[in-house]
């Protein structure tokens, strides 16, 4: 199977890193910003591994891999989807505007995608945890507290976006409709229903997520600490091998993992 990545970052150098090591992926070319430090330097050598021949280089126009694995940013993203020519698109970036949501799902009515905020296993299971824990605990204050490494971009994280979206949907409701961001001044009560979300941002944390449910004498606490950015890249490939023959569709992390 013919990969090519697109992001030549902290997640695209792992992610190159694992195809490398897979005995049935073949690595054909992996891309970053056009005047990256990054561009011509040996990927191999970018993951820790020995020269591999292939050098990152700017998107080309045309993507032609079996399976594009984007983990970019959003302008990154926006450039692999002009590229993108009937491949298989599996996408990790996070920060990304509903205009490009749109237009990654237009481009998934011809080919199948995985999107995914977060592509660890515990996390995905953590989503159904939180749904069910929202459900079951209707009147329980929610509050989404994450932390992220001094270097992350968009705030809260996909993934504590994506945790939000799971209690909303325990409760039947919208998150756009219950999203409050971080609080300061004369706040008021707190009413029932919203659900708070709190960004930490701080050395080298590779992600923290606790989803708080706070309801009378008691409080509730469902989380996940990643230790290393492997158990991501470990996730790509394993959405990678996965979408292979896939219909048409936006499809998730639950998907893969058969949650
Ligand atoms: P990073 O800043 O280390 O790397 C980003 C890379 O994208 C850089 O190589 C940059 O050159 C490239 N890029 C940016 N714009 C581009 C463009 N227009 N064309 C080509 N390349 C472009 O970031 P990172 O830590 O590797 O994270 C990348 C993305 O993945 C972020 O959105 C992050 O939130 C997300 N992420 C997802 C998961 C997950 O499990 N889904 C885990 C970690 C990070």
């Amino acid at each position: 199977m013919r990969v090519a990545i697109v992001g030549a970052g902290r997640m695209g150098r792992l992610v190159a890193g694992e195809v490398l090591s897979a005995g049935d992926l073949e690595l054909v070319g992996i891309h970053g910003r056009v005047h990256s430090d990054a561009i011509g330097i040996d990927v191999g050598v970018l993951a820790g591994l020995p020269p591999c021949g292939i050098s990152v280089s700017a998107l080309p126009a045309r993507l032609d891999a079996d399976v594009v694995v984007d983990v970019s940013a959003p302008e990154g993203l926006r450039a692999t989807l002009r590229s993108l020519d009937g491949a298989a698109l599996v996408t990790g970036t996070t920060g990304i505007p509903d205009a490009l949501q749109r237009d990654l799902e237009s481009y998934a009515s011809r080919a199948p995608v995985v999107q995914a905020a977060n592509f660890s296993t515990g996390v995905n299971l953590l989503l159904d945890l939180v749904a069910r824990a929202a459900r079951a605990l209707p009147d329980y204050d929610i509050e989404i507290v994450e932390a992220h490494h001094r270097h992350k971009r968009d705030a809260p994280s996909g993934t504590a976006l994506a945790l939000g979206r799971a209690a909303a949907a325990g409760r039947g409701a919208l998150l756009a409709d219950l999203a409050v961001h971080g609080r300061v001044g004369d706040t008021g009560e707190r009413p029932v229903g919203p659900i708070g979300f709190h960004a930490l941002r701080l050395g080298d944390v590779v992600g923290d997520h606790a989803v708080w449910l706070g309801g009378p004498g008691e409080r509730l606490c469902l989380g996940h600490v990643a230790t290393s950015r492997r158990t991501f890249a470990q996730g790509a490939v394993r959405a990678t091998r996965w979408i292979v023959g896939r219909p048409p569709g936006v499809h998730g992390m639950a998907d893969v993992l058969g949650l």
